[in-house]
């Protein structure tokens, strides 16, 4: 389905500032997204709301947006697959140049800017592109799988594995020396 030309949820109206440089004006406002932010191990989830706080400021080029994004990522732990949960929050900055003029990535349309791409571009470059549920998260352990952070520590780097019992009562029974018999029967 093609989706019209009309301003998106992210397109703020400047009609009242476009071309009169020194002007100024401020937005405030939520999107709900309607599709998910990011393809990695975390992303911003659709349905989750974008909290947008703008500051647009007419220049002879066009229209400084500058401003913050606030939301939340939700996904796994790079090291034990827990559910991260965490709020992403970033600034940013660009120039929506007007049609015709100097070069730039985005341009103000007809009466608006479409802070669409910028925002999420912002936004999906923030994430962690190795989350973890913690700085330190140890990760999982190699051989049952087990989460290690879930394991008090003392169990972890103390108690040998039951299976080990065996071969080290083996190892510390007294090694059978045949010379450590005293006296040796061939030389009396
Ligand atoms: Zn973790």
């Amino acid at each position: 389905m093609v989706r019209n030309r009309r301003p998106g949820a992210f397109a703020v109206n400047i009609r009242d500032i476009e071309h009169r440089p020194g002007n100024m004006r401020e937005a405030e406002f939520d999107v709900a997204l309607t599709e998910q932010w990011g393809e990695g191990l975390v992303a911003v989830e659709a349905g989750e709301t974008v909290s947008l706080r703008l500051r647009l400021e007419s220049v002879h080029e066009g229209i400084l947006v500058s401003g913050e994004v606030s939301s939340r990522y939700t996904g796994e732990c790079g090291r034990c697959l827990t559910e991260i949960d965490a709020p992403v929050e970033v600034e940013f900055q660009e120039l929506f140049a007007y049609p015709g003029g100097e070069a730039s990535d985005f341009e103000v349309q007809d009466d608006h800017v479409d802070c669409e791409t910028l925002v999420r571009d912002a936004v999906v470059l923030s994430l962690p592109f190795q989350p973890v549920c913690r700085p330190d998260c140890p990760g999982l352990d190699p051989v049952t799988g087990e989460r290690l952070a879930d394991r008090p520590e003392q169990e972890r780097s103390e108690t040998p594995d039951p299976r080990w019992a065996t071969l080290a009562g083996l190892l510390s029974e007294p090694a059978e020396d045949p010379g450590a018999s005293g006296t040796n029967p061939q030389n009396s």
